[in-house]
């Protein structure tokens, strides 16, 4: 089957607008690839983050918090304000799982008041 100049053209030009829709797909599976990637420290809503930081090795997070009772009044508030806390928590990585520990009022790298 032989083509004509203008049926050659024709084919290229449609060849090179599937490449670059097929491009830009593969650009858009990428992106939406590394959205999915999410943060160490990602809020819920029942937790607010006050403050971040990293410690040895360690990541702290001020929080405050729901505690989960329903007659408490942090339910339905703005955490911001109402919320538990704040409180220091550690956050790390062990085998591969995030690990959380409550750490308190003062963070390990403050000093003692009293
Ligand atoms: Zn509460």
């Amino acid at each position: 089957m032989r083509l004509s100049l203008e049926e050659k053209r024709n084919l290229q030009q449609w060849l090179e607008a599937e490449i670059k829709h097929e491009q830009r797909e593969q650009d858009k599976e990428m992106i939406a690839e590394s959205a999915t990637v999410k943060p160490l420290n990602v809020s819920s809503t029942n937790s607010a983050i006050v403050e971040s930081c990293s410690y040895e090795g360690r990541t702290y997070q001020l929080e405050r918090r729901r505690c989960g009772k329903k007659a408490c009044k942090c339910v339905g508030a703005d955490l911001r304000s109402s919320g538990h806390g704040p409180y220091w928590y550690a956050y790390w990585k062990e085998s591969g799982k995030l690990r959380t520990q409550y750490i308190g009022k003062r963070a390990p790298w403050q000093e003692s008041s009293s």
